[in-house]
């Protein structure tokens, strides 16, 4: 068996200020939490594994997000929401 087991009840392994900290993932990501918040998530991370995991994963889902927005729109798309909002309005 190997030591790496599975959260069976993230409610019950997480604590308190787990909890604050994913809450506040996305802005720190941003860089739009206060100074002291800022350094006490980066305190956090760096000592919870399972926060850290969560902060990475985050990182990763924004990447993709922000290349998702980056792509072009598949072809076609202008054309159909145009059309549609003028069906819209007409
Ligand atoms: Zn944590």
């Amino acid at each position: 068996m190997t030591s790496l087991q599975p959260l069976a009840d993230p409610g019950q392994a997480w604590g308190s200020a787990c909890e604050q900290v994913t809450a506040g993932l996305f802005q720190f990501i941003d860089n739009e939490l206060a100074v002291p918040e800022r350094l006490a998530t980066r305190r956090h991370l760096d000592a919870c594994p399972p926060c850290a995991l969560e902060h990475r994963i985050r990182l990763l889902l924004k990447g993709l997000v922000k290349e998702a927005c980056l792509a072009p729109a598949p072809q076609g798309l202008r054309e159909r929401v145009t059309a549609s909002l003028n069906g819209a309005v007409a």
